[in-house]
């Protein structure tokens, strides 16, 4: 299949601390299986949709412990059954108040136990904590990669100097990469926080790739004639922009026709005048 093609074999160039490489584009999860707590609702459609993205070719999925409180994990370990492991790439975060040593090692465990899995391949720290020493929680995510209960381990929402900081804390590991929100609206990060990991060899994820669908819904006339110029949609064209920056996407699609739209963002390329104009 096309999507196949691009997806497995293109998009997996870029090696990471342990070898494996990640897909350049993936499909988010907020909302499946509901947001700050649990709802039932749409777990059938949910798995639906993400099997259709696994056999579209998208092996890349994004979860936290918070999400849906757990549901949304046990979503994606239904989603995953049956599916050879080592073909997908599965991110997870630990929120930010389990960020205590003993903590890390037990979100791990429950994260390990509603996806039905043995390891994350990414598990990262969901957002920095103001009241819980970064040292702390460093030893015990090096010790999840250490174990092998973690591929990598990384961040999520972590500035260059906390970057900086939660590096020095580890004593062998690689953060492998921090999820951050970037997208054609939201662009803060390449001050700082893009050019130092691209330096540091630290994958960039970008969350909100769509604004919250806000890109593919805008009537921004940039963007418009671009996707009329390359046959594209404005979704398309956002995250072939992200992603030809080597930098991962995780959108998320509610439905099967908005992943397979977001299927197409990848295979093709705009002229680097397009793309600097963006
Ligand atoms: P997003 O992916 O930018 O946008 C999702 C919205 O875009 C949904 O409403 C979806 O609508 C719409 N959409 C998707 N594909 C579309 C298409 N082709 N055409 C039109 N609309 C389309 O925002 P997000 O879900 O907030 O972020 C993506 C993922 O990043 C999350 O699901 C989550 O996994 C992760 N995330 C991480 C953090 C963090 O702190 N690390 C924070 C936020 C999000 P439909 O549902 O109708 O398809």
């Amino acid at each position: 299949m096309f999507e196949d093609k691009i997806l497995n074999k293109k998009s997996r160039t870029e090696g990471l601390s342990n070898g494996v490489n990640i897909p350049l584009l993936g499909m988010g999860t907020w909302g499946m299986g509901g947001k700050y707590k649990k709802d039932p609702s749409n777990i059938d459609e949910s798995v639906k949709i993400l099997r259709a993205g696994l056999d579209m070719g998208i092996k890349l999925i994004d979860v936290a412990e918070l999400y849906g409180l757990g549901l949304t994990e046990e979503i994606v370990g239904e989603a995953i059954a049956g599916y050879a492991r080592e073909d997908i790439f599965i991110i997870s975060k630990v929120w930010k108040t389990n960020l205590r040593y003993d903590d890390v090692l037990k979100a791990m465990q429950g994260s390990l136990e509603r996806l039905k899995t043995d390891y994350v391949d990414f598990y990262l720290i969901h957002w920095p904590s103001e009241e819980i020493p970064l040292s702390e929680t460093m030893r015990a995510m090096e010790r999840l990669a250490d174990e092998g209960l973690a591929r990598d381990i990384g961040v999520s929402n972590f500035s260059v100097e906390l970057l900086k900081e939660a590096q020095s804390h580890l004593k062998h590991a690689k953060i492998a990469a921090n999820q951050i929100e970037y997208s054609l609206i939201e662009r803060s990060a390449e001050k700082d926080v893009i050019p130092y990991c691209k330096e540091n060899g630290i994958k960039v994820i970008a969350y909100r790739p769509l604004a919250r669908g806000n890109i593919a819904s805008s009537q921004n006339k940039a963007l418009e004639a671009l996707a009329q110029k390359y046959n594209k949609t404005p979704a398309q064209i956002a995250l072939n922009w992200i992603t030809s920056k080597e930098i991962v996407a995780i959108p998320k699609a509610g439905s099967i026709a908005h992943l397979r739209e977001n299927c197409g963002a990848l295979g093709w390329k705009m002229s680097e005048a397009d793309y600097i104009a963006l």
